[in-house]
Formats: C-alpha cells, structure tokens, sequence
C-alpha cells in the first residue's frame, strides 16, 4: 500500500497521542515498514516497547487494525490505556455480556473504531473475518506470537488458526512481536505465517542492569535472608509449588517483611487484592507461582528470585525480565537442585506428550540447567539460548564477579558411581556417603556394605563436597534421582565414559555458601 494512504506520520501520532518524545530502539524501523504496507516479524525483550511498533501504524494506516492477543487482562490493559490516550479501541472475549458485544460490532461496523483486540478464537468466530471485508483491516497485530509454536513455552492450538490470515488477507500487513527468540520458535512462527520474505526486527536481548546469580540450594532460607538483605524494595520469589507460596509468604511475615502470595488456587477476590496492591505500587514482596506475571507492568520491581529450576531459559528470562523495568539496578537470583532437575526429567519422560514434544522440552531443560551450571559467564550462556552472542563476559554476573574455582574431581566422581553401582543403584546420598566416609551405620551392617571395596574410600572429601558432586552429575546426566523412592541415586548409560576414565569430571566448587553463611554470621 502506498506511503501517501496514511493519515498522520508516525512521529506525529507518537508525539501528539502517545505523548513521547521519540522511538526507541528499532521501533521507528518496524513503525515505517508496518506503515508503508510492509509485514514483519519484530522479536524485542519484555519491556523493550513491542506494543507501540503495531499501536502507532494502527492510527496511520487507513481502517481497523485487529490485534491477537491471548490473555483477556492483558487485552483489558491495554484497551485501557489507549482510551485514556483518546484512541478508540476495543476488546473481543468471552467474558463480555451480550449487550457489550453488540456495541463493539457497532463500533466495528461504523467504522468509528481504530483497535481492536481479539483472542485468536474469536478471529475464526462470529464469522468475523468475513463481516470485516480485507479493505477496512488496518493490519494485523499477532502479539505473543510465541503461542503459534509448539516450540515456545506457552503454545495455544487456537493460534493455529492464525495460518489462515495471509491466504484470506494477503493485502494486509502482518506484524508477529514475540520476546521469546531462540531460533526453533522464529523458524516456526515464520513458517506458519508466512513471514519467510518478511524482515524480522530483533532487538538485543541484554538486560546489563540485572545482575544475574545462581546456586545450588543448600539452606534455602538462610541464602534467601543473605539475597534480601542486598537487595531493597520490591520483588518477587517465584516459588515451585502453591504450597510453597503460601509457606514462604508466611515466613517471610514472620521474620518482618511485607509479603503477598499470589497462586491460581486462590479465589478470586483474594488474587485481585494481590495484584492490586502490587499495581498500587506498595512495597510488598510476591511468593507466587507462574500463574503471576503476564501483563503485570510495575517498573520498579527491584528483584526476581526463583526457588525452583524453571523449564527453559525462555521463561526464566521473562520471568527475570519482570524486574528493573525503569533501568535501575535489579537482581536476579536462581536457587535450585538435584532434586529439582531430576523431577523435571521424570515429569517429561511420564508426560502424554509425544516424542518430538519430549524432545522439545528435554532441549529446554538441558538449556536451563547448563546456565545454572555454568562455569563461564551466566549473561552469555543466557544469550545464546536466544541466538545472541555477547562479545565479552558481562563483568557483572556472580560468575564473573566471583569465578568457581575448577578441580579434577574425576576420582571422587568414580568413587561415588560405583558405590552406588555396588549397593544396587537403591539408595540415596546419605547412605552412599556413609559407606564412602567409612561410618558404621546400622544400614551400613544392615547391609553389609563394610565389606565393600568402596568402604572408608573417601573419607579424604568432606560430607558438603559428596553432595555438589552428586548434583553436578544429575546435573550432567551420569546420574539420575529416582525421585519417587526416597532419592536413591540410580548411575546412567553416560556415566560409562567417566567410570571408564575416558572422560574428566570437572566439578565446580560453589562460591555461594560459604559468603552467605560468612554474611549471616555478621549480622
Ligand atoms: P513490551 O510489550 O515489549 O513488554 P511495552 O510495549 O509494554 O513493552 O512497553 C514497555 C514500557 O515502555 C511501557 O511503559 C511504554 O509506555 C514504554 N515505552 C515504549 N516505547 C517507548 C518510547 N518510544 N518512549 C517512551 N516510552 C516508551
Ligand atoms: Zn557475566
């Protein structure tokens, strides 16, 4: 569609409605494409300004421009915010009353409407393209495009419908925005619709104000009193469990913080509170599960901590991406364990999903583990889940403020394999240290495991060193927790090459521990 259609220049429309004085990043760049005709895929972090790169061609360009969306508060929101700016728009969704959705057709139908958000399943509802006519759509926003991809974490069949719209409306501007961006979902939401010719406009994915830190979970309380105590304001623990929310928000009050939990399982008038006075810019903090999060806008959330291991790097960087919105310094921390990486592997490997699926999330989990594990720059082993590839260590993450030491632990490694090969792959770690330390436990009579050859071999490691041992096994997949019996440590196909000595076992001394037990001693 020709330049001389639109009705008002961006910068006009950014500066007289939206109020700002100029773009941000590439948003100029993908405004001037969308409003020139142009279709494109635009991948831009949490934050970085996605909604403006469709909203501000919306106003140029001549008719109705139609936006997916998936969540209804996120529509709401945002409807919300444009009416104030003086904009008409509206929201398509199930929950709204009959009358409501007449008058939103009547908008529609008399032209007098410029936005309009719609769940993907309304699209294909109401016969609604076909009331529309191709000539009066503005363009078509497909936000969280992410959902198209059964690679992406929070894939929803109803956008499948979605691959219909170039066919039916090849005239019309699609703008896919996603801020999920490693490289399977943007091949995926190319592909299916069909964005193969059209630009994609990626931003970096950096956040440089977050600090970014991770360690295993030893005594998760006390390392979450030494995170609290740097950090200041507003946050929030993304906890594994609702339970866990409700534990940690009570115990958090009792040792003098203001702390909400926020869950699914809660009722509604109980969530709304919550999230009011999060909205309300109170200083609280949120033990929450993942069910908080979309659509929450607060710019000073000052720290992100998750107390379990997330599924991917994707959601936990949107999950992370939540804090330091205003560019202030924020913190992230991740506490995690065997445990943790083990149940994710049961839950996959038991899950009804089928194989390619399987493999989809194994993929995931693996990313996310290696960058709890990492040795070398956290920002960087982050990055390059989203195709990102820093050019130097960021300075500024726990890793490379405060490197892991590396030692040869291949022995040790070995020592622990076979007896836990020896005692019949049925016990956990504290018996297998037992016989490993030489104690003479009951069970260790019980059973006689004095008389193996393991017995009394690694008295020379200490206790804490068998278990970031363990750990780092599961973590590499030498060892698996059979996480239903009671944590017995069961040795895998990839433990061979190590038993072998074909392979070395690095382990990665924690440097977490002992400078927060250090700072809980001071205070
Ligand atoms: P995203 O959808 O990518 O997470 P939003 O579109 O919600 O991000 O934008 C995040 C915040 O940045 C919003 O508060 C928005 O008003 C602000 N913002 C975006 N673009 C600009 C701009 N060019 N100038 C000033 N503020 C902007
Ligand atoms: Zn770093």
């Amino acid at each position: 569609m020709p330049r001389d259609t639109a009705i008002r220049s961006p910068e006009e429309v950014l500066h007289e409605v939206f109020g700002h004085g100029g773009f941000r990043g590439r948003q100029a760049e993908v405004v001037h494409h969308v409003v020139a005709g142009g279709s494109g895929l635009v991948l831009m972090p949490t934050g970085g300004g996605k909604s403006l790169c469709f909203q501000v061609p919306a106003l140029c360009r001549p008719g109705l421009a139609i936006v997916v969306s998936p969540l209804i508060a996120l529509m709401e929101d945002q409807v919300a915010a444009l009416r104030q700016q003086g904009v008409a728009a509206a929201a398509l969704h199930s929950e709204l009353e009959e009358e409501e959705r007449r008058a939103v057709w009547r908008d529609i139908l008399s032209g007098q409407l410029k936005l309009l958000y719609v769940s993907p399943e309304r699209l294909s509802m109401e016969g609604m393209l076909e009331r529309m006519g191709s000539r009066s759509v503005a363009l078509f926003a497909i936000d969280e495009a992410h959902c198209i991809s059964q690679w992406g974490h929070h894939f929803r069949p109803e956008y499948r419908a979605l691959t219909l719209l170039h066919g039916q409306f090849p005239e019309v501007p699609r703008v896919a925005l996603t801020a999920t961006a490693d490289g399977r979902t943007v091949e995926d939401i190319r592909r299916l619709l069909d964005l193969q010719d059209a630009p994609v406009f990626r931003s970096s994915f950096d956040r440089p104000n977050i600090h970014l830190a991770a360690a295993p979970r030893e005594s998760e309380r006390q390392q979450l009193r030494a995170f609290l105590r740097r950090v200041d304001g507003t946050g929030i623990i993304y906890c594994g469990t609702r339970n866990k929310a409700e534990a940690t928000a009570e115990w958090l009050r009792s040792d003098g913080h203001e702390a909400l939990a926020f869950h699914a399982g809660m009722d509604t008038a109980a969530k709304r509170e919550a999230h009011r006075r999060f909205a309300r810019g109170e200083q609280v903090i949120m033990c929450a599960t993942i069910a908080f999060g979309m659509g929450i806008d607060r710019p000073d959330v000052r720290f992100v901590a998750h107390l379990a291991l997330p599924q991917g790097p994707e959601g936990w960087y949107q999950e992370i991406g939540r804090a330091g919105r205003d560019g202030l310094p924020a913190k992230a921390l991740l506490l995690y364990g065997a445990g943790d990486i083990a149940l994710s592997r049961h839950r996959i490997a038991e899950s009804p999903a089928g194989q390619e699926q399987k493999r989809i999330e194994r993929a995931r989990l693996d990313a996310m583990v290696a960058i709890a594990e990492s040795a070398t720059c956290r920002r960087r082993t982050l990055l390059r889940c989203f195709g990102e590839d820093l050019e130097k260590d960021c300075g500024a993450c726990d890793v490379c403020t405060n490197p892991p030491r590396l030692v040869d632990a291949t022995v040790a490694a070995q020592k622990l394999i076979s007896a836990a090969v020896r005692t019949g792959s049925r016990f956990g770690l504290g018996h297998l240290v037992d016989v490993l330390r030489g104690r003479m436990t009951d069970k260790v009579a019980q059973f006689g495991h004095d008389r193996l050859p393991t017995f009394g071999k690694g008295k020379e490691v200490a206790e804490g060193t068998w278990k970031d041992i363990a750990r780092q096994l599961v973590a590499e997949g030498a060892l698996d927790v059979a996480v239903e019996n009671f944590g017995e440590l069961v040795p895998t196909e990839s433990a061979r090459p190590l038993l072998r000595g074909e392979r070395a076992f690095m382990l990665r001394e924690s440097s977490f521990q002992p400078r927060a037990a250090r700072e809980d001693r001071v205070a």
